[in-house]
């Protein structure tokens, strides 16, 4: 199987595209066709035997696809529904070792590297900036595994207290974690530098170690978010006793557009999806986008809120979603007017092709609070902040469809914007937050009560001009 270039370079074949993502017309793999499957067929298959079928009709098959399967059998649960009400469910998909919907795609993503790097006898370095999920998500994935070294950075005063403790604690010897003294485009911009800097490159060359990539320009990312909201659908017909067919909305809170575009591609495969739900924060670049065809950054500057994984202004993912919709000549038109003029504008007729797909609606952090606290009082039960912000869109949205909201982390990695929002006060941080609420008999995974008692051993945070000679330094 063949993936195409976002931006109309040569096709790779998929397990290439794994190992090296980078193309050199800085596009995006993705999927050239999307294979019409009959979901139908599987309504009574497990979580490993629905994956097995999907990614075998994308072209990844065999023992190395099995292995990398394996890894659901570290999750509490895989992805399960809990019903709220006969026309509403919430797709937990924060059951893996990092309690965030990362772990759905890094956990066998991880594998499936470690594989391909031991077949092709490579060394790989994996460099990750993270705003606080995917950096945890990256390291747990690739702790010890032989041909594979992981690098991550994160702002040093950007990520809650048990985010930060699920890098600082890794431990082993393949991989290093550092703070930084800046935010999150900083990170993302030194390790830009550093995959530039030529003496950087000859260093790696001579240790015979090639650059790998986790983040979402890797393709095996956006295969594995397909799953889960098949998954979600056969769930939702099993549970409520619909009828296989009945289409359902499918609501996703959005930052980089990752697991969105897995709930795409599942439509086009055939899965009934009325609509996908787009929900952005007060960061609404997404929103926009999807109610008037306009992208624009140029006036905008990122705010943080209480959802910091949505806290994106280019949402790197939407270009394998133009691309899907009109092809590559188009594609490449519209990033180069983000690059050059840091916006692009839909035709009317591109608009309605979007719209027939898509939603969208914004949440502000008032509005999230408010979601937590309805939310634990309706139903007893918790949701995180990124989750909250999907609610929104229940409220907006007017046409009755049922929904499914993919709820994205546990409300645990963020116990200080948990506690403020059920008892309106703000807290020093999470342990005093997670003290606080456990009067409340709210008591976090023993995971999190775990990390709290670890010490730390990644603990160096670094200036941004240090970074580069600390991570050559590692290194050698
Ligand atoms: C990454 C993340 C998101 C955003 O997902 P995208 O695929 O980037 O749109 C939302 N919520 C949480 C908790 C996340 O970690």
């Amino acid at each position: 199987m063949f993936l195409a270039d976002t931006r109309g370079g040569q096709d790779k074949p998929l397990i290439q595209a794994l190992l090296k993502p980078a193309s050199p017309t800085h596009g995006l793999y993705t999927l050239k066709q999307i294979p019409k499957l009959d979901f139908k067929k599987w309504i009574n298959a497990t979580y490993q035997e629905l994956a097995t079928h999907i990614c075998t009709a994308l072209g990844l098959k065999g023992a190395m696809l099995q292995s990398a399967l394996k890894r659901y059998n570290v999750f509490n649960s895989i992805a399960p529904l809990r019903i709220l009400n006969p026309n509403l469910a919430l797709q937990e998909l924060y059951h893996g070792p990092t309690l965030a919907f990362k772990d759905m795609a890094l956990q066998p993503l991880g594998a499936l590297l470690a594989s391909l790097a031991k077949d092709s006898q490579e060394q790989f370095l994996i460099l990750v900036a993270t705003s606080g999920d995917t950096g945890p998500a990256t390291l747990a994935s690739l702790a010890g595994l032989e041909n594979i070294k992981v690098v991550c950075l994160y702002p040093s005063k950007g990520t809650s207290l048990v985010q930060a403790l699920q890098m600082q604690t890794m431990d082993a010897p393949n991989l290093k974690v550092y703070g930084i003294e800046g935010d999150f485009d900083d990170a993302q911009s030194t390790l830009k530098n550093l995959l530039n800097d030529p003496e950087f490159n000859a260093q790696l060359r001579a240790q015979g170690c090639s650059i790998g990539v986790a983040n979402s320009v890797n393709f095996g990312r956006v295969l594995f978010q397909i799953i889960y909201h098949v998954w979600g659908y056969l769930e939702w017909v099993r549970l409520q006793q619909s009828s296989c067919g009945e289409a359902i909305r499918i609501v996703v809170p959005s930052g980089n557009f990752g697991n969105a575009l897995g709930a795409f591609f599942a439509k086009e495969m055939g899965l009934p999806v009325a609509k996908i739900a787009i929900v952005s924060n007060a960061n609404d670049v997404l929103e926009e986008f999807f109610n008037t065809g306009v992208y624009d950054i140029s006036h905008r500057r990122l705010q943080k809120t209480y959802a910091p994984a949505m806290d994106i202004l280019k949402s790197s993912n939407v270009e394998r979603l133009l691309y899907a919709l009109f092809g590559h000549e188009r594609t490449k038109e519209c990033m180069q007017g983000l690059d050059t003029h840091k916006r692009y504008t839909l035709t009317e007729g591109e608009l309605e092709k979007l719209q027939a797909h898509f939603e969208a609606v914004s949440c502000t952090d008032a509005e999230c609070l408010d979601y937590i606290k309805q939310t634990y009082k309706d139903f007893n039960y918790l949701i995180d902040p990124h989750t909250a912000t999907a609610f929104k869109a229940l409220e907006s949205l007017k046409s009755p469809l049922p929904s499914v909201i993919v709820s994205t982390a546990s409300w645990a990695k963020f116990p200080q914007t948990t506690c403020l929002a059920l008892e309106n006060k703000p807290t020093m941080d999470d342990k005093e937050a997670l003290e606080i609420l456990a009067k409340r008999g709210i008591v976090p995974p023993d995971s999190v009560a775990d990390l709290l008692k670890k010490p730390p051993i990644h603990t160096e945070v670094l200036k941004i001009p240090e970074i580069s000679s600390h991570i050559k330094a590692w290194l050698s």
